[in-house]
């Protein structure tokens, strides 16, 4: 599993939608690229033979540590011809790229959850690094009619006793704002008189325009200096962002501090790219201004072009080499049925329609604005802006569509919570005494339940749970002195006390505390109805998926990864499959036959499942939901966020397939209709699902074989469980109580069953759904 740090942070969008031009080009799609944060200019020559020369020189091996001394030198030298500052060797560090010595800042300076300001919009990788570092990103959106820039009272409100840091760039990516002197100094002010650090990134120093005069923080004063780490490098005013050399100059401690971390990262930054950093820094400077002429005239370029688009607004950049236009009058439009809803689905639909790739702005805390770079050539530029024109008026505005209302529940916990399934008596007393107290009569709600003729009784103050409840299964006859087998409390708003589960086998009582999703309720009220019916009614469960053909039982079982759900879809597409069970059946011998019932009124099932049937889809539109994601923010489908292709982007209020912890309840009758679910069958096969590259397809176990596959709960081979160290006894979660005896139960059980069947392992990484058809409908006929 991947670690918690990576998962909360996403890949760079600038490099995701730059890949993704390169990719469509590669396919001879005729993309404009205006998403890339670098000029189209080759790297000057003189600078190129200065890596050549390194290369015959052969200075191609390790160099010290934080850089080699003459760049150092040229580094200094540059800073203080440029602004009047001094440093010391021991005060700068040469880094693989500003982004490298950025990281290396973060990860020298910041403690877990000291807070770092990051004014809005900011560069994409400012708040990822925080998180990495496990600081916390303090995000302050600067107003358009400010100019993008932070003001003194902004800066004085966001500061508290946590707060570690500042990071200003300046000039701005991606809105081009740049501080005058004296609105640093206002800022400066404010800082002086905090323990805070300034981290300035001045990239783009070099690329300013209108006669703008570029300030250093750093130079404001030496009192300040001492606060300021200064992040440069050569990418963009040298046209060498491929080299990968960037800088940092500050306080010796801490250059001394990101050092130690280079030495164990990166070593040095590459040995050529030094010398050739070298001759930009130290060698003629005109291709820099001849640079920078050329943008200004493709900045005023684009801003005419974008003047002339109705409903919007353009700041006008004074530095780097970005248009910001908010073109949020464009949202809630649509093209062809497809509605726009922010930044990241107009950027899809430029991307899509208009062959046109952008970064969205929500990449930079400002959804209302797209980031056009014109770093690109004049000729793309050209194009480019004809095609956003084109695309936009292309838009039109929106009938109001009816939105489907998700009937949408979100808890509080999201998933499994630990039990302790064998807990004695007194400690049961003890836990029904303290829910008793939370159980107030003008919010409680009880409900009993039939589920396969075990009477369970829900006691709780969680709506959420009494509704799933109630859908979830048949209700118990009304009768006044009704005496359940078992309870279960369900009760939230305990403090002090974590999500968890008991259960009390004698007293068949289940308490569930602070927990308000229905997955462990219903878990919990299964393992107390199998305790009960296996005992009292011979009646066992099996966890698998279940079809009828014609009057005859197939049941799906194995660990997850298994291709479980894909094979049951699949299966149901046949007209003589039926639906019977998607997650537990109850089974009783009769006259020798496993007679299976489903006891389920209502099916729960993981809203993913949209993935191997699309139709449900619509139904999951009617149903309850719990934990369906609606917000881009909180999907988890890790290989979905790769790609720039995202439902909720387009238009769609919510994603079914976003999250493994959504579930909805479904009414079976639903899925293929009333002929396509049967409530009884009678097991017939059984297929033990293992998913590898190797095992043969198809195997006939034994019953000794498959006895001991089930207890283990281990489908041989290689299998792609998620969690394989969690290996359930008869693949069964619901089963929480495994003691020596209840075992024995199960095998008596399996045993039985397997007599009475036929069993089959399964290997569904190379065997497809046909099997099982090929086999289930030949062996059908001869009953
Ligand atoms: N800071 C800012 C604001 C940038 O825009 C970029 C490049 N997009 C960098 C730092 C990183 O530059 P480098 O190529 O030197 O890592």
């Amino acid at each position: 599993m991947i670690s918690e740090r990576i998962n909360q942070i996403g890949v760079s969008p600038t490099l995701k939608i730059s890949a993704k031009a390169k990719a469509m080009k590669a396919q001879g799609i005729d993309v404009v690229d205006l998403s890339a944060g670098e000029p189209d200019f080759s790297t000057p020559d003189n600078i190129k033979q200065a890596g050549k020369q390194a290369i015959d020189e052969d200075f191609t091996k390790y160099t010290e540590n934080e850089g080699i001394p003459d760049l150092k030198k040229a580094i200094i030298n540059r800073l203080n011809e440029d602004h009047g500052l001094s440093y010391d060797p021991e005060e700068i560090i040469i880094s693989s790229g500003a982004k490298n010595s950025l990281y290396h800042l973060v990860m020298a300076l910041i403690n877990e959850s000291e807070e770092v300001i990051i004014p809005a919009p900011y560069w994409v990788t400012y708040p990822q690094v925080v998180t990495l570092a496990k600081g916390k990103p303090l995000i302050i959106p600067t107003k358009e009619e400010n100019g993008f820039l932070l003001t003194a009272d902004q800066l004085k409100s966001a500061i508290s006793p946590a707060t570690k840091a500042i990071i200003l760039n300046n000039p701005s990516n991606p809105t081009g704002a740049a501080y005058q002197r004296h609105q640093l100094e206002a800022l400066a002010d404010i800082i002086l008189d905090e323990d805070l650090y300034v981290f300035a990134d001045e990239i783009y120093e070099k690329l300013v325009y209108d006669d703008f005069h570029f300030t250093s923080f750093a130079a404001l004063g030496e009192d300040i200096k001492k606060k300021v780490i200064i992040i440069n490098g050569v990418s963009k005013a040298y046209s060498m962002t491929g080299w990968r050399i960037g800088y940092a100059a500050g306080p010796a401690e801490i250059i001394n501090g990101m050092a130690k971390i280079q030495s164990h990262s990166t070593s040095n930054a590459c040995s050529i790219s030094q010398k050739a950093s070298l001759e930009a820094l130290k060698g003629p400077q005109y291709e820099v201004s001849k640079m920078v002429s050329e943008f200004q005239r493709r900045r005023n370029y684009g801003l005419m072009r974008l003047q002339t688009i109705p409903d919007i607004s353009c700041f006008k950049p004074q530095g780097a080499f970005y248009l910001f236009p908010n073109l949020s009058t464009y949202y809630e439009k649509e093209f062809e049925g497809t509605q726009i809803r922010n930044s990241f689905g107009l950027a899809y639909y430029l991307l899509k329609e208009a062959k046109l790739a952008v970064v969205a702005g929500d990449s930079f805390g400002a959804d209302d604005y797209i980031r056009i770079s014109y770093a690109a050539s004049m000729e793309d530029l050209e194009k480019g802006m004809d095609r956003i024109i084109q695309a936009l008026s292309q838009l039109k505005t929106t009938k109001k569509v009816r939105r489907v209302a998700l009937n949408n529940t979100i808890t509080k916990v999201k998933k499994s919570v630990p039990t302790e399934a064998d807990i004695n008596l007194k400690m049961r007393d003890a836990l029904v005494a303290e829910m008793e107290t939370h159980l107030s009569f003008e919010n409680y709600f009880e409900w009993n339940a039939n589920i396969n003729g075990v009477l369970v009784q829900l006691r709780t103050n969680i709506s959420h749970l009494y509704d799933f409840w109630v859908e979830n299964w048949y209700p118990a006859q009304l009768e006044a002195e009704l005496e359940p087998h078992g309870i279960i409390y369900a009760v939230d708003g305990i403090a002090g006390r974590e999500p968890r589960a008991f259960y009390n086998s004698e007293t068949k009582t289940g308490i569930l505390v602070n927990t308000d999703n229905y997955g462990p309720c219903r878990s919990l009220a299964l393992n107390l109805v199998m305790d009960v019916s296996e005992r009292l009614f011979n009646v066992h469960a099996i966890r698998g998926m279940t079809e009828d053909i014609e009057g005859n039982g197939l049941i799906l079982i194995g660990p997850p990864g298994t291709k479980k759900t894909e094979l049951f879809f699949f299966l149901l597409q046949d007209k003589k499959f039926s639906l019977h069970s998607n997650d537990i059946v109850f089974v009783r011998f009769s006259g020798g036959l496993p007679l299976a019932d489903c006891a389920e009124r209502k099916l729960y099932l993981p809203t993913n499942t949209v993935e191997s049937y699309h139709r449900l889809s619509k139904l999951f539109d009617n149903s309850k939901c719990e934990n369906v994601i609606t917000r881009k923010e909180d999907c988890q489908d890790e290989d979905c966020l790769r790609q720039d292709d995202c439902r909720l982007d387009r238009g769609s209020p919510y994603c079914y397939k976003a999250s493994k912890g959504a579930y909805t309840m479904l009414d079976p009758y639903w899925i293929e209709g009333p002929a396509k679910h049967t409530k009884r069958t009678a097991l017939r096969w059984i297929f033990i699902l293992r998913y590898d590259s190797v095992s043969p397809p198809v195997v006939k176990v034994e019953i000794e074989d498959a006895l001991r596959i089930l207890e283990s709960g281990q489908s041989l081979g290689v299998s792609r469980s998620l969690t394989p160290s969690k290996n359930q006894p008869f693949f069964n979660p619901h089963l929480f109580l495994s003691t020596p005896e209840r075992m024995e139960l199960q095998r008596k059980f399996f045993q039985r069953l397997l007599e009475n069947t036929s069993c089959y392992l399964f290997n569904s990484g190379v065997a497809s759904a046909d099997r099982i058809k090929e086999i289930v409908l030949s062996e059908a006929k001869t009953k």
